[in-house]
């Protein structure tokens, strides 16, 4: 029995007054302290008008903002087992749960393919909402069939970066993926399809130590962090203090680690072009003139192969 037991109530905290502005309409730019609408940062890509500060975005605005209209989505049921039955400050199946429920996606990736510019793409978007973007045993298979997809229908592939590295909760199995991924590329490189990596603001770990870093073309949005080790860690390793924009997108394409960094309202024409200077035709004109050529009973050029925008170079 509780001698001193509390009879009386915790004293409450005050509510919470009405703020004057409604949450989500206003949001201040870490580049330039403007404050700016919402609706208008949606408009321009969600890069601040006034400094082009490049905020984050989702998955599905990813792609959204690189498809030309409707795309069709693959694997969207794959979702993981919790193969170890891991539990730090809480179960990982909790933590599952929990991004499930916040993203209204099943893992940190969405895989794709559509018209970019014209010019059909299997496309790979992370999503960092979800437990931090974290490439595991879902997001490695979905990249890998996304791949396997793009050599069986001659298709190049485009992945957009966006993570923290491998998934801890999976252990040894999410590290496997970065081999899986990396084999799904190289065969993918043998069928002669390009491979466009673009990074954004983050790529670090296990996914800049594979495939982010593996494209025919390796392009960044501008001051995205790219590394494999945080700052901070590595300070403490070599004891030297880092220059200035260490692991930045500009400071890296001057050291020669990335091919280009470009303002994410150009991306999707740059990438586009790309893909056309490195083989790629343009979908629909094709098919088109395939059909006219049937219709008037002529035998189509040996160049376009049905179902396919890419000409195999010899
Ligand atoms: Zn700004």
């Amino acid at each position: 029995m509780a001698w001193f037991k509390k009879t009386r109530k915790k004293i409450k905290a005050p509510a919470e007054k009405a703020s004057r502005v409604p949450e989500g309409l206003m949001v201040k730019c870490p580049g330039c302290a403007q404050i700016l609408y919402n609706k208008d940062l949606t408009t321009n890509l969600n890069v601040c008008p006034k400094c082009a500060h490049h905020f984050r975005m989702n998955a599905a605005e990813r792609l959204r903002m690189l498809f030309d209209d409707a795309w069709v989505e693959y694997d969207r049921g794959l979702v993981s087992t919790d193969p170890l039955g891991f539990t730090d400050t809480k179960p990982y199946k909790a933590r599952l749960k929990a991004s499930i429920e916040a993203t209204g996606l099943k893992d940190a990736v969405i895989t794709a393919s559509g018209t970019i510019d014209g010019v059909r793409t299997m496309v790979a978007a992370m999503e960092y909402e979800f437990i931090g973007g974290s490439m595991g045993v879902v997001v490695g298979e979905k990249i890998a069939r996304l791949i396997e997809r793009a050599i069986e229908s001659r298709a190049p592939v485009v992945i957009v970066c966006c993570s923290g590295g491998a998934r801890m909760m999976e252990g040894a199995l999410s590290l496997m993926q970065m081999a899986k991924i990396c084999g799904a590329l190289a065969r993918l490189d043998r069928a002669r399809l390009p491979y466009i990596a673009v990074l954004t603001d983050p790529t670090t770990g296990g996914v800049t130590a594979s495939f982010a870093m593996l494209g025919d073309l390796n392009i960044a949005e501008p001051k995205a962090l790219i590394g494999f080790a945080g700052p901070r860690v590595i300070e403490q390793t070599i004891r030297q203090k880092l220059p200035e924009g260490f692991q930045r997108s500009e400071f890296l394409l001057e050291k020669g680690m990335l091919d280009l960094v470009i303002d994410r309202r150009e991306m999707r024409s740059i990438i586009a072009n790309a893909l056309r200077f490195m083989g790629a035709a343009r979908a629909e004109p094709v098919r088109a003139e395939q059909a006219q050529l049937a219709q008037a009973g002529a035998t189509a050029g040996g160049a376009d192969i049905p179902g396919s925008n890419i000409e195999p170079r010899a």
